[in-house]
């Protein structure tokens, strides 16, 4: 697929995110308009609830366009999602005879304020990186023990929290939680130590399920993906995580990007999971290649002072694709609904410098991390901003996500019941 060109001259250029061949949904504000849905063109927004008002568009109903998340246009379906696509890439072409009529609902990105682009119903995290699990697995438990006997078997994943996902940008406090004291015999109440992030791609679940479904039917009901922030207070899961499983480690925030990249754009990008190293059980077992290639990457900024990249991996190294684990989440009968996100799990690359964790970048603080700035770092310190980047790379232009940020903050005070 070559580069589908605009009469936005920005969106022409092989450096963007956001191409015509993107589109992806955001929700914006602006000085003159409350929260409402725009897609990103180059370096401008279009505002699609004033354009489909004004019936410049015409393929969805103006009033899902005009609420401040993308759920009432996912409920309106895949047919719809594609005709509206359609009618937005011919609209914003080269050529395109709507452009006089398009061209005053473009705004500037640089002036609007991002917003959560849906309202999360229900947030499921994963662990469903390879490499990831092995690592942490044998940090936790030591090599022959690393993968737990069902990995190979089935996406495991927890039920997170769909109330502490934010929208990039959103600052983050260190937790306080309980650690295990070593030397003691009782646990301490304290801010986290070591807090984390982990480098995830979430995937926003487009279409209801009151039944199991497929893994071909899993992936129609995605309508695209976002990058994930798992921030992850170590310490904490440390202590808590047997027998259930992650829980206040993984509660303080989950931060995604400003921006749902539709399966639609991707869709060139179409990659399959690695080999299988078990079978998997039928219901698992893709039809297709149902994973993308997108290539990710984490800086870390200290406060005020210039960013590092501290990894760079890929999407493709997952070992179970999002709609594998969609399937597999509906197989009990789980109703799926309309915003669900479901988190890959980090993505770790096989190389040392592919690790989508500080946990397994430092080896769990033993090898600490040295940033262009001479600091070292084993965890997040406070006031490091943390940036997760992610584009699909076609001939001369970029499918990207935009950035996904957050600033760590101290600890609140201690509180004087604690
Ligand atoms: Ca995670």
């Amino acid at each position: 697929m070559p580069l589908l060109e605009s009469w936005v001259e920005s969106a022409n250029s092989p450096d963007t995110d956001f191409p015509l061949n993107n589109l992806p949904c955001g929700v914006f504000s602006s000085d003159a308009c409350e929260p409402r849905c725009g897609v990103a063109i180059g370096d401008r927004i279009l505002d699609l609830a004033a354009a489909s008002a004004a019936g410049v568009l015409r393929a969805a109903d103006p009033r899902a366009l005009a609420a401040p998340g993308w759920n009432a246009f996912m409920a309106l379906g895949p047919e719809t999602w594609a005709a509206f696509r359609a009618e937005l890439t011919g609209a914003l072409s080269r050529n395109a005879s709507q452009r006089p009529a398009l061209e005053p609902f473009l705004l500037p990105r640089a002036e609007v304020r991002m917003h959560m682009p849906f309202a999360v119903a229900e947030f499921t995290d994963f662990y469903a990186g390879r490499n990831h699990a092995f690592n942490v697995g044998t940090m936790f438990r030591g090599p022959e023990n690393a993968l737990p006997p069902n990995w190979l078997h089935m996406p495991i994943g927890y039920n997170g929290r769909a109330s502490s996902v934010v929208v990039s940008g959103t600052d983050i406090r260190r937790p306080w939680g309980q650690l295990k004291s070593p030397d003691h015999d009782m646990p301490a109440f304290l801010p986290s130590r070591r807090f984390d992030f982990e480098l995830e791609v979430g995937a926003v679940v487009g279409q209801p399920s009151q039944r199991p479904v497929s893994v071909a039917e899993a992936d129609a009901m995605i309508f695209g993906f976002v990058l994930l922030n798992d921030w992850s207070a170590r310490d904490i899961q440390a202590w808590e995580y047997q027998p259930l499983g992650p829980f206040q480690a993984k509660a303080t925030a989950t931060t995604i990007s400003p921006w749902i990249v539709t399966k639609a754009a991707l869709e060139p990008f179409r990659t399959s999971t690695p080999p299988r190293e078990k079978d998997l059980l039928p219901y698992l077992r893709e039809p297709a290649p149902m994973l993308y290639d997108i290539a990710l990457e984490a800086a870390l900024a200290p406060a005020g002072k210039p960013e590092t990249v501290i990894t760079r991996t890929n999407y493709a190294e997952m070992y179970y694709s999002a709609a594998q684990q969609l399937a597999h989440h509906s197989a009990s009968g789980c109703p799926m609904t309309v915003g669900d996100l479901l988190g890959s799990g980090t993505v770790s690359g096989k190389n040392a410098a592919e690790r989508g964790s500080m946990l397994e970048l430092s080896w769990g603080g033993k090898e600490p991390l040295t940033l262009d700035t001479g600091e070292t770092r084993s965890f997040l310190e406070d006031g490091d901003r943390v940036t997760f980047r992610g584009h699909a790379q076609g001939p001369g232009y970029r499918i990207g996500f935009g950035e996904c940020t957050g600033t760590v903050l101290p600890a609140i005070d201690k509180p004087d019941w604690a």
